[in-house]
Formats: C-alpha cells, sequence, structure tokens
C-alpha cells in the first residue's frame, strides 16, 4: 500500500513537507477482518486541526472519510465487491476490523457515488443539522452563509431554499465563486470577502438584515454576521476555518460581541457527529432533491492518490467548488 503519514506539525498554513508517502505490504487478514481498495478519499477542513492533535496511527494513514471496494474478505457481511464508507483515508487501502466504522453504501439510482462523502454524507448532514436543528430556520426568513462556495456552504444554501428560506446570502473567495453561487446555486446575492469593510458588504448584500447565520468562517465574518443579524437572529456555528492555521494563538473575540444580549441572539456551536440519529431523515429529505436537481452534487475531484496532499492543501486554498475529493480508483 502507499499511505501519506504527517512527519510534523506545520507552523501555521501547512505544506507539502509536512507529510510524506510512505509505502508498506498489506498483511494477512485475520477472523472478522476485509481488506479495502480506497476508491473515493474525502480532504476537510478538520484535518488541518488534527494535524496538530491527532494519534494517527490506527490505519495505513491519517484518519479519513474514504469510499472503497472489498477485495479479500474474512467477514462474511461485507463480502468481495461490497463498497464501504469507512474512515481509514490517506492510503489506498485499508483493513477494517469489527471495531471500525464501517458502513456498506448501495448507491440510490440517479445519485454518484461521490454523493456519499459530500452533500448526501456528512457534509449534508451538517448543512441540515446546522439549518434545522440548531439555527431552526423557518420558511420566509434570510439566510447568510460563509465558505458558501465550498462543500458546506453550497449545501446550506442550497437547503435552505427548499427549507423555505427566503433571501439566501453568501459569502466566497473570489469573483468567480461569487458568480457561481448567484448564477448556479440559486443564491439571492453574494460577495467577495477579500478587501473592504465586510459589515458594509454584508448590508448591501442584505439590506434588511438577516434571521440566520452558519458560520464556516469564524474570525471577521462573525463578527460582519452580529452587526447584520436581526433581533432574535441565531447563529449556527459549525466552523472557524480562518483561525484554524493559528489554533495555538487564541483569536481575538469580535469586537461587536456584546451586540448578542442587546439583539437577543441565539448563538449555538455543534458538531454533526452528535447528530448521526438525524441522518435517515435526512437522507429521506435530500435524494428526490438530488434526483429531481434542486438540489446539485457540486464536487472538485483531483484525480489519482499521489494528488491528495495537493488536494488538501488546495482545498485550504480555496481552489474547491464544492466538495473536495480525490479519486484514487473506480
Ligand atoms: P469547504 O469545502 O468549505 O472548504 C474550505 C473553504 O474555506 C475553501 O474552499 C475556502 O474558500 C474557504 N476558506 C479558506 N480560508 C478561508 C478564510 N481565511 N476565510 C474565509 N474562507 C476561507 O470545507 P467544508 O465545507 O468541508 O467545511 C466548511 C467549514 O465547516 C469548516 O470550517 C469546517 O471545519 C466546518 N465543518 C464543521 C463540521 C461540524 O460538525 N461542526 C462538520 C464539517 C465541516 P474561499 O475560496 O471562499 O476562501
Amino acid at each position: 500500500y502507499t499511505a501519506v503519514h504527517p512527519v510534523r506539525r506545520p507552523e501555521g498554513r501547512p505544506a507539502r513537507d509536512d507529510f510524506a508517502f510512505v509505502t508498506g505490504t498489506i498483511p494477512g487478514l485475520q477472523d472478522g477482518q476485509v481488506l479495502v481498495e480506497n476508491l473515493l478519499l474525502s480532504v476537510d477542513p478538520y484535518m488541518r486541526e488534527a494535524l496538530e492533535f491527532e494519534d494517527w496511527q490506527e490505519g495505513f494513514g491519517m484518519e479519513g472519510r474514504t469510499l472503497g471496494r472489498v477485495v479479500a474478505s474474512r467477514e462474511p457481511s461485507l463480502p468481495v465487491g461490497a463498497i464501504v464508507f469507512h474512515r481509514h483515508g490517506w492510503s489506498t487501502h485499508a483493513i477494517l476490523g469489527p471495531r471500525d466504522t464501517r458502513r456498506i453504501v448501495e448507491p440510490a439510482d440517479g445519485v454518484p457515488l461521490s454523493a456519499y462523502l459530500g452533500i448526501l454524507g456528512g457534509t449534508g448532514l451538517t448543512a441540515y443539522v446546522g439549518l434545522t436543528r440548531v439555527a431552526k430556520l423557518q420558511p420566509g426568513e434570510d439566510l447568510f452563509v460563509s465558505a458558501a462556495a465550498g462543500a458546506v456552504g453550497s449545501a446550506v444554501g442550497q437547503i435552505a431554499r427548499v427549507l423555505g428560506a427566503r433571501r439566501i446570502v453568501g459569502s466566497a473567495g473570489s469573483a468567480a465563486k461569487v458568480d457561481r453561487l448567484v448564477q448556479e446555486l440559486g443564491f439571492d446575492a453574494a460577495f467577495d470577502y477579500h478587501g473592504g469593510d465586510l459589515s458594509k458588504k454584508l448590508a448591501e448584500a442584505a439590506p434588511d438584515g438577516v434571521d440566520v447565520y452558519f458560520d464556516n468562517v469564524g474570525g471577521d465574518h462573525l463578527e460582519a454576521a452580529i452587526d447584520g443579524l436581526r433581533e432574535f437572529g441565531r447563529i449556527a456555528w459549525c466552523g472557524a476555518i480562518a483561525q484554524y492555521d493559528s489554533l495555538r494563538t487564541p483569536p481575538a473575540a469580535p469586537r461587536n460581541l456584546f451586540d448578542v444580549v442587546g439583539k437577543r441572539i441565539r448563538l449555538e456551536g455543534f458538531l454533526v457527529r452528535d447528530h448521526g440519529d438525524v441522518r435517515p431523515e435526512f437522507e429521506d429529505f435530500i435524494t428526490p432533491h438530488l434526483r429531481s436537481g434542486a438540489v446539485r452534487v457540486d464536487e472538485t475531484v483531483v484525480d489519482g492518490f499521489e494528488n491528495i496532499v495537493d488536494a488538501f492543501l488546495g482545498l485550504l486554498a480555496g481552489e474547491n467548488t464544492g466538495k473536495m475529493l480525490v479519486r484514487a480508483g473506480s
């Protein structure tokens, strides 16, 4: 097998030299184990955080959500040929035992396999949980989402539309992404967050304010959103990608944090892993919308396992639209 290991803790933004490709011989299987050839691998922002703390020695490579095909099996419930979801990514192969997360995936008609790592998987579930369980978005309400052209952000905008949101506003890192949000993903307005006053940009895009802010970015985006939220607004705090490169330095609090009191805003953080029970409801909700095209499978697929480090670094630099995936086989 070939796998990727982190070889040092990154200083600030990770670089290619922080990782090494290593090769090894696949050991023989024991009873209850299967050998999986990894086909599609997810690279995610949380891996930046994990590089600070993670004990990754469990599998061949670092932890990561992956879809693969069983190529040898000593476990009757996982026959050769089955497509499984598991978390031993960053490697061409994985050995899964009884204690590992693993689930057979049987793709529904009209839905590509890759969607199970994106809009139909944890990414879509994150968007759905944040909107329905945390922000409790109501039909007719207005929404702002940051990192809107990314995986979670583009799911948030599209799902909010289906849930009956009125004005949907997004921010993203380039003019091309902003165009895409409005032209292709159904956003009512969008802006490039680079340069200029973010509160002003948000006020131009949502002149009457918003009821819900879905935060993927933190920092100055959170500050601008507190300015733009109406009374009794809600913030579903999902991530803070603007801060992940400096996790060892505590970020400055938004200067307007106390406005949360005056405006009676509810700010609530959440982790999708606490909401696995919502998955069946979410799959029933999203599948018809994927089939009808009301919600798009939005993804950037990098070909070749040898490019996985570049794909991860590209994700942090905003080279993706939608879910960033690596295709290692077919
Ligand atoms: P994305 O597909 O959104 O990729 C990350 C994007 O972040 C990039 O495309 C880039 O787009 C943007 N970005 C990078 N740096 C900055 C910055 N300094 N300021 C603003 N935007 C930046 O990733 P995901 O959809 O997978 O994740 C989005 C967020 O959701 C992350 O914060 C992640 O940690 C969080 N998350 C939280 C979960 C939970 O359970 N709470 C579960 C899953 C994700 P651009 O070109 O626009 O800059």
